[in-house]
């Protein structure tokens, strides 16, 4: 963006630094940061298109959190610390109270999680957000989609479907009252799991964030591992939230659950030995972790119930056990 493009990054985003490591920061052609010693960068991006990832009337403070947060949810799965951003805005007009409501999310949000915003770029197009997210990785501590092994077990933190209920609500035109408000919050509020990926990173070898559905990503991880998996659905750890919104547990739509979009959560693979050690790590940040199912020799993602039941999964359907 041309003109006012300096007086708009100096008065949206421009903020002391927070972070030690950070020689030079946003005001140059390029930042100047230090990584300490014997860490090694991890780094990503995730872009926020509007009407995409987004819906349109999504509110500036709800896209700030969440831009942030997606990011730093592929840090936490790396068991990576955050450290800084970048910023690559582009929006289609200077609308300052937009901008005043965006950035002063976006810094309680950086805020939060004791990241620092050293650069980005400015431009003028259709809405759209991307951020980039560095953080530091103990080289011993890395959690790869390739690190399953079979006899691992397979836990995945928090609840699971509530984002995509978030969703359908807004899409449905729903009724916002306490219960479905708690589901669209889950949607566009994330809360990556940062301390999560760090305590567990020194037991647990391999994990993913669930951005897609635990069934897609779990299946990168056995992509990427070559082994398979059998996942318990009676086991998938469920909100009381999306219980009451799906009336009972009976009805829950389990298409939404296993393959609906956006919650952020941990899957997170260990040798059965260091169950324990997890157990300990979720009781001390009072996060839940589930156990959902077990990693195998062959390379198929089975889903199947208390019964031992395969349930078939397809996205565009409802489908049902077959017995
Ligand atoms: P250049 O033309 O050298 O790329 P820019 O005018 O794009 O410089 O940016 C000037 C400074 O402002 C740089 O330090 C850049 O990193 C920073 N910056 C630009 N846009 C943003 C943004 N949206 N958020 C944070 N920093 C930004
Ligand atoms: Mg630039």
């Amino acid at each position: 963006m041309a003109t006012g493009e300096f007086n708009l990054i100096n008065k949206f985003f421009l903020s002391p630094s927070t972070r030690k490591e950070v020689s030079l920061g946003i005001g140059d052609d390029c930042a100047i940061v230090s990584v300490p010693e014997g860490k090694q960068l991890a780094i990503t991006a995730d872009t926020l298109v509007d009407g995409v990832h987004f819906p349109s009337n999504t509110s500036p403070q709800d896209i700030a959190c969440k831009a942030i947060a997606v990011n730093l949810s592929d840090l936490a799965a790396m068991g990576a610390e955050p450290a800084w951003l970048t910023l690559a805005l582009t929006l289609p007009r200077v609308d300052e109270s937009w901008l005043e409501s965006f950035s002063d999310s976006f810094r309680k949000t950086a805020e939060k999680y004791n990241v620092q915003l050293i650069g980005g770029d400015t431009t003028q197009g259709p809405l759209s957000i991307t951020v980039q997210a560095m953080g530091f990785a103990g080289p011993d501590n890395i959690m790869r989609r390739d690190g399953a092994r079979p006899g691992d077990v397979i836990y995945v933190s928090g609840t699971l479907g509530d984002a995509a209920a978030g969703l359908r609500i807004l899409q449905r035109g729903q009724a916002i009252d306490a219960n479905n408000a708690w589901l669209v919050d889950r949607l566009n509020r994330p809360e990556p799991r940062v301390d999560l990926g760090l305590k567990v990173s020194a037991y647990c070898k391999c994990a993913i964030d669930i951005s897609d559905g635990l069934a897609a990503d779990l299946g990168h991880i056995l992509e990427a591992s070559d082994c398979g998996a059998t996942v318990n659905i009676d086991r998938i750890p469920l909100s009381h939230q999306l219980v009451e919104y799906s009336v009972n547990r009976n009805e829950v739509d389990w298409e939404m659950v296993l393959s609906g979009g956006d919650d952020y959560e941990l899957c997170l693979v260990v040798a059965p030995d260091n169950e324990n050690k997890l157990m300990q790590i979720a009781s001390e940040i009072s996060l839940p972790l589930t156990r959902v199912g077990t990693i195998e020799e062959h390379t198929a993602l089975n889903i199947v119930d208390e019964t031992g039941a395969k349930y078939l999964l397809d996205r565009s359907g409802y489908e049902h056990f077959i017995k």
